[in-house]
């Protein structure tokens, strides 16, 4: 496995490797199971793969949780050396953001509502380092977790509106024996507030529960969420959400297939969680 910094390393290893396909896998480190999926997806589907590590400064929108960004790059490169993975991109922020960078990716209505609104900027960022990474690997495939569901149906968009010609592949959420989706913030949590956490998880578990037992009413399934949320004594509830998992637009009346998602502050840690219900 080669570790570098440098884009001119990263296009020299595309470069060297023209005919054989590669997956790409962006992370901002601090790997755990959920990262580790990706990798072995895009291990077992591409004959090269690499993986980014980059803390995007672009996409925080808060400067605290920027700074409190855990950052573990040894034992990062350790776990990604055991999946078999050829190419670890590390680079400091003036590699990816030189003195002079003024170009920034805006996608429209998808990346609006829910984290676009909670989180001024936070789609921006994204979409713009995400644009960068898929111009540096050239790879054939990008895999990104279902844990950021608008994540993946923004960056969909910015693909099919900026023609690169990849297939972007999501993959399901990976979970604590708890239920908790993984996430590298979980390690913020103290013990009161990692035992409070699962209660997206439980939120979630009751839509989806009235889902099958027929419950289709947009309202009533967003009122499941919220009172669930709200009987945990430590978080406190951003947002929930029963929306449409391709344009992230809240569903009035029936659903015939729905994001059911939401954000909450365990203590000061923001967390998020979602399901689709319904046919995809
Ligand atoms: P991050 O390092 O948080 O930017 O995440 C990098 C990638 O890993 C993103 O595509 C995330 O959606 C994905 N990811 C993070 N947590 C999980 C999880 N629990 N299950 C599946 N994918 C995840």
């Amino acid at each position: 496995m080669q570790v570098v910094t440098t884009i001119e390393e990263v296009r020299a290893a595309r470069r060297a490797t023209p005919a054989l396909s590669w997956g790409l896998v962006p992370t901002m480190g601090a790997l755990h199971e959920g990262h580790l999926s990706l990798v072995r997806r895009a291990r077992e589907e591409n004959a090269r793969v690499g993986v980014s590590i980059f803390v995007n400064p672009t996409q925080f929108n808060d400067p605290t949780d920027l700074v409190a960004y855990p950052r573990t790059l040894e034992q990062d490169a350790k776990l990604l050396e055991a999946e078999r993975v050829d190419l670890v991109w590390a680079p400091p922020e003036e590699e990816v953001y030189p003195p002079g960078f003024q170009t920034t990716i805006t996608v429209g209505e998808v990346a609006q509502p829910l984290e676009g609104a909670a989180r001024p900027g936070h789609f921006q960022g994204v979409a713009t380092v995400v644009a960068k990474l898929f111009n540096v690997f050239d790879p054939n495939r990008a895999y990104f977790g279902q844990k950021d569901a608008q994540q993946v149906a923004v960056i969909r968009q910015m693909a099919r509106d900026l023609d690169f010609d990849m297939e972007i592949v999501a993959c399901p959420t990976v979970r604590e024996a708890d239920g908790l989706a993984m996430s590298s913030r979980n390690a913020r949590l103290n013990l009161a507030e990692r035992r409070a956490a699962t209660v997206l998880y439980r939120a979630l578990i009751v839509a989806v529960d009235a889902w099958d037992h027929g419950e289709r009413d947009a309202d009533r399934l967003r009122a499941l969420l919220q009172n669930t949320l709200t009987t945990e004594r430590l978080a406190r509830v951003d947002y929930v959400s029963v929306a449409d998992p391709e344009t992230m637009q809240e569903i009035s009346g029936k659903a015939r297939r729905a994001l059911l998602s939401m954000a909450a502050f365990i203590g000061a840690t923001r967390l998020i969680d979602n399901m689709l219900v319904g046919d995809q």
